[in-house]
């Protein structure tokens, strides 16, 4: 029999689950259409693992695909830098300064930092502690950033822009064609001069949108340390993905 309309894939699930020595894995499904054959990545920044699909990939053949490399799956996650929850004498870095958490249990909540202890001390009940000292984290980058955007615009002679917080791991930061930036509020973390390099990097893309010489010189203009700040974010960058993950 003629069937009058070619049927969908069946819709994907978005992960499946792999087993290797006793220890189960988490692999992420995502159907490319372009794609020809099935691939497997591990994601440092994501620290997770993804199957992209090809336009016909089913799901057993994906499945297949995942157990036999189970054994790869498990070594590569086992050498990621190990994550870094936010708890109770982790230590991590603000504003490039490393810090350690302090948490005191107690309903009223509030956070300060001892600048001279070198420390985070969060006052909360124990189970919102990671939730708020990432909202404290997103709060004191959206202050930073607003800063050197502001500043930035000013040089170049514009009126200060909207600032958005993502947590992309792709990217640092961007500028959509419309003028809106992004930024990656883990850019706190990082040492001052590198989040103003970005803040400067996007403030340049409102009079390049592209990569060129003229936008390098005016981004060089704006945060003179823009090749240092690139060579921190290459060496360290992906390792702030690791604080506050896996709570
Ligand atoms: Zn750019």
């Amino acid at each position: 029999m003629l069937r009058l309309f070619r049927r969908d894939p069946t819709p994907l699930p978005d992960h499946l689950d792999v087993v290797h020595e006793g220890a189960s894995y988490r692999v992420l499904l995502k159907r490319m259409p372009t794609a020809r054959r099935f691939t497997l990545r591990v994601r440092n920044a994501t620290r997770d693992v993804v199957i992209t699909l090809p336009k016909r990939g089913s799901l057993s053949a994906a499945r297949d695909f995942a157990q036999r490399h189970a054994a790869w799956i498990a070594a590569r996650l086992h050498r990621l830098p190990q994550a870094v929850p936010f708890v109770h004498g982790a230590h991590f870095p603000f504003r490039g300064e490393e810090l350690v958490i302090e948490h005191i249990e107690r309903l009223r909540g509030g956070i300060e930092i001892l600048a001279e202890e070198k420390r985070l001390r969060v006052s909360c009940s124990g189970e919102h502690l990671s939730r708020r000292l990432h909202d404290y984290l997103k709060m004191e980058a959206r202050k930073d950033l607003e800063a050197a955007v502001k500043t930035h615009c000013a040089s170049l002679g514009f009126a200060p822009r909207k600032v958005s917080l993502r947590d992309t791991t792709s990217r640092w930061g961007s500028c959509s064609a419309s003028g809106s930036l992004n930024f990656s509020w883990r850019l706190i973390m990082a040492p001052p001069f590198v989040l103003d390099y970005l803040a400067a990097h996007e403030v340049a893309h409102l009079v390049h949108m592209n990569h060129s010489d003229e936008f390098w010189a005016v981004t060089k203009k704006l945060a003179p340390r823009t090749d240092h700040a690139e060579a921190w974010l290459y060496a360290h960058g992906s390792s702030l993905h690791r604080y506050g993950a896996g709570d």
